[in-house]
């Protein structure tokens, strides 16, 4: 975290350094090259004043200035120059400031030059006599101004980078202390950052979970073993009487649902830890249903339910294992949840990246409370109940939890007004 913090800073402070240099070097340039041009247009309209007035005066006049003065006349030849020998200059006629000049009374040019690195600023007036007077100076490039102040900057950026140092070191600290010192037995009990309301309050929700998953798994074990050791202790103290096969058949159904429930803890936990090695191949989801579809066949008969199939083979990446186990706990629901001489449509296609699968049934239906809670752990309608159907209340918690592990989605809905509707979507 230190490093991260430390991270933005040095890179945020430098290049808002750069920035802030550049802008400024930009600026000065401008400026300088702003307060030339003007200079140099003074001291031209001054001489050609002074020209105008008596050319003869002005050619036999020594000039003392900083600026080259030339001298070109209409045909552009160079009468005069300041700073070279006359006759040695070609004709130039063909300069653009001078043919601006000419053409429009006077002109103005900035030529750099790559070589030299430096830039020439020109300006051009003509004269009453038809002639051009020229003024020329030269003055640096705009990074031969800068490399002096290079040294400086860079002695600014190591003291930005000290600085940043001890501001990450010192924000970290007191970013993370209060971290460090949160209570998480009791999350919504700290007083901390806005920021970690969300986290906290999702730790408070699981913290609410586990405890309340803690007491279901210890009453739903206790149940069971409760009546298969009442039962068990009578028959020890030989006082069941004639009822020596009812109690070890209840004994067999106690155990049964005991070891059942046990099966699906055991499931929820491995999909919760994530840390059983499940792996991804490539399968047929059609395969998996029809194994399903033959091992709940007797089950279904035995209720009279008949199981309709207008699947269609569909092909994906998925951990067969955990698509065996929601297609099993869902059909199996539509089955036992059903009322005589029910029925069961499954149906089964590919939609882009996912695989549809819809299990619809006739059966006894949920209503729309429970719709919001069946997916809970250990969740049992009051109709289940009352009804006496067989089950844990952990079929559709590992349901959901297969869905989305396969990063998928689970709807329900009402069916034909008295069924169920299941409708789920797994990435393939
Ligand atoms: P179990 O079936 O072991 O009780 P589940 O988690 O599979 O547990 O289901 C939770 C509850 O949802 C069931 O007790 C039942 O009330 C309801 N339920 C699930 N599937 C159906 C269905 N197809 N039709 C009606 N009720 C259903």
């Amino acid at each position: 975290m230190k490093k991260k913090i430390f991270q933005s800073i040095a890179i945020t402070s430098i290049i808002f350094v750069t920035i802030a240099y550049l802008l400024c070097a930009f600026f000065f340039y401008n400026d300088i090259s702003k307060n030339i041009r003007l200079t140099l247009k003074t001291e031209t309209n001054a001489l050609a004043k002074y020209y105008n007035e008596d050319p003869s005066v002005f050619l036999e006049t020594k000039f003392y200035s900083d600026s080259r003065i030339t001298l070109i006349n209409a045909d552009g030849n160079v009468l005069y120059d300041s700073q070279y020998d006359s006759n040695s200059l070609i004709n130039h006629s063909n300069r653009p400031e001078f043919v601006d000049a000419v053409n429009f009374g006077s002109a103005e040019r900035t030529r750099y030059s790559d070589t030299l690195n430096e830039t020439t600023y020109y300006y051009a007036l003509r004269l009453n006599d038809g002639s051009v007077l020229r003024l020329s100076t030269i003055a640096n490039s705009a990074l031969t101004i800068m490399i002096p102040s290079i040294v400086p900057i860079m002695f600014i950026l190591i003291i930005v980078f000290i600085v940043c140092l001890i501001v990450a070191r010192f924000l970290t600290r007191k970013i993370i202390d209060p971290i460090n010192h949160l209570n998480l037995d009791i999350p919504l009990a700290n007083d901390t950052y806005p920021e970690l309301k969300p986290l906290l309050e999702n730790l408070n929700y699981h913290n609410k979970i586990r405890k309340e998953f803690s007491a279901n798994v210890s009453h739903e074990l206790k149940t069971p073993l409760t009546s298969i050791s009442g039962y068990a202790e009578i028959m020890a103290n030989n006082l069941q009487g004639d009822n020596t096969q009812e109690f070890s058949q209840k004994i067999v159904d106690e155990s049964k649902h005991l070891l059942r429930t046990i099966e699906d803890i055991i499931k929820l936990s491995k999909l919760d830890e994530g840390t059983v090695q499940l792996d991804y191949d490539q399968i047929n989801y059609q395969e998996v249903l029809h194994q399903v579809l033959r091992s709940l066949s007797d089950y279904a008969n035995l209720n009279g339910i008949t199981l309709v199939d207008n699947s269609v083979p569909v092909t994906g990446r998925a951990v067969s294992q955990i698509v065996y186990e929601i297609f099993y706990n869902l059909i199996q629901n539509a089955i036992k949840y059903n009322t005589r001489n029910g029925h069961v449509w499954i149906d089964m296609k590919e939609r882009g990246k996912f695989v549809e699968i819809t299990i619809k049934d006739d059966g006894i239906g949920i209503n729309d409370i429970d719709k919001e809670r069946i997916f809970e752990r250990f969740f049992r309608s009051d109709k289940s109940h009352s009804s006496q159907i067989e089950g844990t209340g952990l079929g559709l918690a590992i349901v959901k939890h297969g869905v989305e592990f396969h990063h998928g989605t689970i709807v329900v809905d009402d069916y034909l007004n008295h069924g169920s509707k299941f409708t789920i979507k797994l990435k393939r």
